[in-house]
């Protein structure tokens, strides 16, 4: 299995999240991924599910994801917003599953 597509199975992370980068540093023994989504890709309103058309980009930020290795792994993403017609410009949910904590 290639590089990517491993971290892409490990950390749970599926379509519109691919992974763009992995970053190996052995002298801090830390991975950085990096993951984004494919242009026209659609996101649902956090509040009510509708899919809506990507608006604009919250600034990126990192998770520590726990235990998937003895490096120390962290996630970098810029989270999309969507504007909904009903509840303005929201910041869509970041998929992540348990052993994922968020932090700036
Ligand atoms: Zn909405």
């Amino acid at each position: 299995m290639e590089g990517k597509e491993l971290h892409q199975h490990v950390l749970g992370l599926d379509t519109p999240w691919p992974v763009r980068d992995v970053n190996l540093d052995l002298e801090l023994q830390q991975i950085d991924i990096y993951v984004g989504h494919p242009s026209g890709t659609k996101f649902c309103c956090p509040e009510c599910a509708q899919a809506l058309w990507c608006y604009d980009h919250a600034p990126a930020r990192k998770w520590r994801h726990l235990g998937s290795c003895r490096y120390k792994t962290i996630l970098h993403a810029s989270v999309p917003r969507v504007r909904c017609p009903e509840h303005g410009v929201k910041q869509v949910k970041v998929p992540r599953r348990r052993g994922v904590v968020a932090s700036q």
